[in-house]
């Protein structure tokens, strides 16, 4: 998965730091990224440097100080919270986040990703939600802080249920309807407040595709920063001998089971959902 990277994780505790020439850089416009293209075609994110020689040459302005966030592979990773003119430099490209997904390209991903998190943390939270006061980075740990009135705000983290429903040596596959993603996946839906994991994956199954499940067992987590989420991995088995779909449309262009040796799809090593599909494929899915 993406976050299995190749020195195990990454160190987000927070700290002040201030950023130096060989940092690196996360500048996001809108919904992109800025990357530096290389000469074999791969994408990587410039330095604290390469972007100070950028402003020499090219509409960028600075409205915030850098922001640390945090550490990867020995490198530190700042949040420029600058913005920029329309047009980049050639060796320069702006990606949007969401489709940036290289499998050959994890680290940078993933640091794309949860990077992305971060900032739209901060975007959305420079006023205080219960009085309006413009808010202010607390010293000692990640957190929003309201000087008028002491709101504390944390870092919002929206966990999801990722659902691989079985029967026997079938698995249910499906797609979303209405979005550029036509990929087959899993069931999935938001945990609400007041309900746990395991009762979340039994609704929303009965809500996507009208049916009982049983025997829910937890499978692994998958912080997803693109959508905020943490993603909760669970296996459940169908509860009853009715396995006729009914689906939900306004979710759901289709929901369908197929034999574990007939499953049309291929793991790219990047999702939860992905990694769930390929155990199921080779038989070791918890049972
Ligand atoms: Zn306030």
């Amino acid at each position: 998965m993406l976050q299995d990277i190749s020195y195990g994780s990454l160190d987000n505790q927070y700290r002040y730091h201030q950023p130096k020439n060989e940092d690196i850089a996360v500048c996001i416009r809108g919904n992109e990224v800025l990357l530096m293209k290389s000469n074999d075609g791969i994408l990587t994110l410039p330095s604290v440097g390469e972007i100070a020689d950028l402003c020499s040459e090219w509409e960028f302005w600075l409205c915030e100080p850098y922001r640390y966030v945090f550490t990867m592979q020995d490198k530190r990773y700042f949040l420029w919270l600058g913005t920029s003119g329309e047009t980049v430099p050639e060796r320069y490209t702006y990606t949007p986040v969401a489709t940036f997904r290289d499998p050959k390209n994890k680290d940078v991903c993933f640091a794309v990703m949860t990077a992305w998190h971060l900032y739209c943390w901060y975007r959305d939270n420079r006023f205080c939600g219960r009085c309006s006061t413009k808010t202010v980075h607390d010293d000692k740990e990640r957190m929003m802080r309201c000087p008028s009135c002491g709101n504390m705000i944390f870092p919002r983290i929206a966990p999801a249920a990722i659902i691989a429903l079985t029967n026997g040596d079938k698995l249910m596959l499906s797609k979303y309807a209405g979005r550029a993603y036509t990929r087959y996946g899993l069931l999935a839906g938001f945990i609400e407040i007041g309900e746990t994991a395991e009762e979340a994956v039994k609704r929303e199954v009965m809500e996507e595709v009208g049916l009982k499940v049983k025997n829910v067992r937890y499978y692994k987590s998958q912080p997803w920063g693109i959508a905020g989420n943490l993603s909760v991995g669970y296996f459940c088995d169908l509860d009853g001998e009715n396995d006729s779909v009914t689906l939900d449309e306004n979710e759901l262009s289709s929901a369908e089971w197929f034999p574990r040796n007939e499953i049309p799809y291929e793991d790219e090593g990047i999702s939860l959902t992905g990694e769930m599909i390929r155990i199921f494929q080779e038989g070791k899915e918890p049972k």
